[in-house]
């Protein structure tokens, strides 16, 4: 399955930080992140791969975490034996360590055990 790049905006050179700059996804929007000359080759070469690296993550963990919007989800399964798309309690928004830890790892609470 292919999806669409989601890193798309172009490298500029900031004079102020005499460095060049990628705004890169993030599921609150943009971070800004200065780039030597080689990081913004692989940055050019592969967006999302740059920036899944940046956050800790893998290509499809990092593209998940865009979907999910940092939503953390639930780890169990429906009745028709598809993943629960329930997001976890505190699990919305989450930066993308405390995501890749709790998603689809934990239980929501209908399917947590007390
Ligand atoms: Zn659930």
């Amino acid at each position: 399955m292919t999806k669409a790049t989601i890193n798309s905006s172009e490298v500029y050179y900031e004079p102020s930080e005499a460095a060049y700059v990628a705004s890169l996804t993030t599921v609150w929007g943009g971070r800004d992140v200065a780039l030597t000359e080689q990081q913004v080759k692989d940055y050019q070469c592969d967006p999302d791969g740059f920036a899944a690296a940046h956050f800790g993550l893998t290509r499809e963990e990092y593209q998940e975490w865009i979907a999910c919007r940092g939503d953390a989800l639930c780890s169990g399964k429906t009745k028709a034996g598809k993943p629960c798309a329930r997001t976890l309690p505190g699990g919305s928004q989450l930066g993308a360590e405390e995501w890749k830890a709790r998603h689809r790892s934990e239980y929501c609470t209908t399917h947590g055990r007390a």
